[in-house]
C-alpha cells in the first residue's frame, strides 16, 4: 500500500499536479500571514470582506452564549435551532423565493439536492464547466448524464430534443452556474429559461460566485435578470461573499419540503453550528442594508480597476469582459503557472495557480479574486508584478 501511494505521488509531482496545504496563521482579509510573513491575498472568495467582519463575529459570539457550540443532532431529530430557522426565513425573503433550506456546505447542498430531484432513467444536462459538487451530485443521482460545451445553447437545445425523444415522460434537469468559478463568466440565463420552458425541463442554478457580487443587494443573477420565478432550484453558498460556511437551496415550499424528506446530505448529517447560522443571518441582513449595497458597489469599482490594469493580450484576449470578482490569468502550461504563482509569492502576493483537474489540462491559470477589502494599491502593485513577470502576458 505504502509503495502504491508513493508511486502515485511521484507521478503527480512529475506532472506538476501535486498539491499542498499551507497554514495561514492570521484571520482572513486582504492581507494574511504565512510562516510569519505577510501576503496580499488574491486567493479568497471572501468577496465582500465579511469573513472577519465585526457584525458577523458578534452575531456568532452572541449565539454561542445563547445556544452553545454544537447543534447536537441532525436537523430532523433535534438539531434545528432558532438561528437555523431565522436564517432560512431571511434567505428566502432575500432571494425572493417561498422557502430556503441550509446544508452544512455548498458541496453537500449539490450532493443532496440533485439525487433528490432526478433518479435512474431521468436525464441531467450539465454545463462543461460546472463545479465538481454539481458533477458529483449528478453522478450520484444515477440519472443519465450529458455534458454540453460551456454555455452552448445550440448543443443544449439538441440534447433537450434528444432527451425528449429518447426518454419520453422522464424528468430532464439542466444544471449550470450563474458565474463560473474558474473563468468568471456568466451563463446566458434568459435563453436558458426559454429553453427549459420549451422543453418542460427543470433548471438548477448555482449562484455560488454571484450572490453578494451581482444583482440588487447581491441577490445574484436570477434576481438581476428578474427570473426568480422561472428557476426551479436556486443554489448558493454562505461560504463565499457571505463570509461564513454552509450551502443553501432556495425555491418553492414544496421543493424545500421534498428536500427535507429526501436530500441525504441534509438528513444524515448533524445540523451546522447555530453560531454559524447566526453569523450567516447577520451577513444576509448586511447585504440587504444600504451599507451592504455600498460595499457591493465598492467591490464593483475594485473589479473595474483590475480589469483596466490587466492587459488583454496573448492567451488572455478572451478574458471575460463581464464583471465578476474572478479574473483568470491564463498561462496554459501547468509548470509555467506554478512558476508565475511562486514568483508572485516571492513578491508578497498570494495568487493560486489553478491546474488540472480543476481546469482542463493545458489551461492552467492564475485565479485572481478581487474583494471589496482590497485597497487600490494592492491591485495596482499586483497588476504591475503580473505584467512584468509574465513577459507581456500569456506566457
Ligand atoms: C465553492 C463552490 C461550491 C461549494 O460550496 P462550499 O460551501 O464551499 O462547499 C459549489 N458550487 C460552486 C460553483 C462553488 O464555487
Amino acid at each position: 500500500m505504502q509503495d502504491l501511494f508513493a508511486e502515485q505521488l511521484k507521478a503527480l509531482r512529475a506532472a506538476s499536479l501535486d498539491r499542498h496545504l499551507r497554514e495561514i496563521s492570521s484571520s482572513q482579509g486582504p492581507e494574511i500571514e504565512i510562516d510569519g510573513q505577510r501576503f496580499v491575498n488574491f486567493s479568497s472568495n471572501d468577496y465582500l470582506g465579511l469573513a472577519n467582519d465585526p457584525r458577523l463575529r458578534e452575531a456568532a459570539m452572541a449565539a454561542i452564549d445563547e445556544f452553545g457550540v454544537g447543534a447536537g443532532a441532525s436537523r430532523l431529530i433535534s438539531g434545528t435551532q432558532s438561528p437555523h430557522v431565522r436564517l432560512e426565513r431571511a434567505l428566502a425573503k432575500w432571494k425572493g423565493t417561498e422557502a430556503a433550506l441550509c446544508f452544512s456546505s455548498g458541496y453537500a447542498a449539490a450532493l443532496g439536492t440533485i439525487p433528490a430531484l432526478v433518479t435512474k432513467n431521468d436525464v441531467v444536462l450539465l454545463d462543461k464547466l460546472c463545479h465538481a459538487s454539481l458533477i458529483d451530485g449528478a453522478k450520484l443521482s444515477g440519472a443519465i448524464l450529458r455534458v454540453f460545451p460551456h454555455n452552448s445553447l445550440r448543443k443544449l437545445e439538441s440534447l433537450l430534443e434528444w432527451a425528449r425523444r429518447e426518454h419520453p415522460g422522464k424528468r430532464v434537469l439542466i444544471v449550470t452556474e450563474s458565474v463560473f468559478s474558474m473563468d468568471g463568466d456568466r451563463a446566458p440565463l434568459r435563453e436558458l429559461v426559454k429553453l427549459k420552458k420549451r422543453f418542460d425541463a427543470l433548471l438548477m442554478l448555482d449562484e455560488a460566485h454571484a450572490v453578494g457580487v451581482i444583482g440588487p443587494n447581491g441577490r445574484g443573477l436570477a434576481a438581476q435578470e428578474n427570473l426568480n420565478e422561472d428557476i426551479d432550484v436556486q443554489m448558493g453558498t454562505l461560504s463565499k461573499a457571505l463570509g461564513t460556511s454552509g450551502g443553501y437551496i432556495c425555491g418553492s415550499r414544496d421543493l424545500i419540503e421534498w428536500l427535507i424528506n429526501r436530500a441525504r446530505s441534509f438528513i444524515y448529517s448533524t445540523a451546522p453550528p447555530p453560531a454559524i447560522a447566526a453569523a450567516a443571518l447577520a451577513a444576509v441582513n448586511f447585504l440587504s442594508s444600504s451599507e451592504g449595497e455600498e460595499r457591493r458597489l465598492l467591490l464593483g469599482e475594485r473589479i473595474k480597476l483590475m480589469q483596466e490594469l490587466l492587459p488583454r493580450t496573448g492567451l488572455n484576449k478572451e478574458q471575460s469582459a463581464v464583471s465578476s470578482a474572478i479574473l483568470p490569468w491564463l498561462v496554459g502550461d501547468e509548470q509555467a503557472a506554478l512558476d508565475l504563482a511562486t514568483a508572485l509569492k516571492s513578491e508578497g502576493f498570494l495568487v493560486p495557480a489553478i491546474r488540472y483537474p480543476t481546469v482542463a489540462k493545458g489551461s492552467a491559470r492564475l485565479r485572481i479574486t478581487v474583494t471589496a477589502a482590497h485597497e487600490e494599491n494592492h491591485i495596482r502593485s499586483l497588476c504591475e508584478a503580473i505584467k512584468r513577470l509574465s513577459r507581456g502576458g500569456g506566457a
